[in-house]
């Protein structure tokens, strides 16, 4: 059933942007491919998806896309990462390329690939009190760990002992992918608050 008629721009340089576009639309939101700076205007939220970070942080270096997203952010546009999209929207990261661009939207710091090769895809039934029952399955896929989260930073679930979903202000950073298992319930919580 349709939520909310936003505007969302979904960050489509790299990655699994499409599975974020698709589910978004049958959300109700109006979504918008963003791979331009002027793309930014007027949206209410940025998904910033899965793929590599390392290269989506040269492209977004490439697209003059930096400051125009930090800029956009600091306007009030919310974020919902996923993935390599937290790891670019997260304050510190660790084992990153030296020099990585990174948006520094969230006060966490992340680990790339800190589970290793026996999480390359692993599905796992999450309890996210924040979105209700029944559990939600989700796809970790050579995922980061949170390893650090700030006083502002709400943990909403953790996995393997380490936050894997948390929540600051209207920013919504997973470690896991929900678009590719397709439950819509945490594209719902973040768009219920734009
Ligand atoms: N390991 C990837 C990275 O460092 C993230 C993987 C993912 O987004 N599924 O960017």
């Amino acid at each position: 059933m349709p939520t909310t008629g936003a505007r969302v721009g979904v960050l489509a340089l790299q990655g699994d942007f499409r599975e974020h576009m698709r589910l978004l639309e049958s959300c109700g939101a109006s979504v918008v491919p963003i791979r331009l700076p002027e793309e930014l205007t007027g949206l209410q939220g940025l998904v910033i998806p899965g793929g590599e970070s390392t290269t989506m942080s040269r492209l977004i270096g490439t697209a003059g896309l930096l400051e125009p997203i930090q800029e956009a952010v600091a306007g009030g546009m919310a974020c919902l990462t996923t993935c390599a999209g937290t790891i670019l929207a997260a304050r510190e990261i660790r084992d990153g390329l030296p020099g990585q661009i990174h948006l520094q939207i969230l006060d966490i710091a992340v680990r790339r690939n800190a589970f290793g090769r026996q999480l390359q895809s692993e599905e796992v039934e999450l309890d996210i009190p924040a979105v209700g029952r029944p559990p939600v399955l989700v796809a970790f896929i050579r995922a980061p760990a949170i390893e650090q989260v700030g006083e502002k930073v709400e943990v909403l679930v953790t996995y393997r002992s380490q936050p894997a979903a948390v929540r600051q202000g209207r920013h919504l950073a997973l470690t896991f992918h929900p678009e590719i298992t397709g439950d819509p319930r945490l594209h719902r919580l973040f768009l219920a608050t734009l």
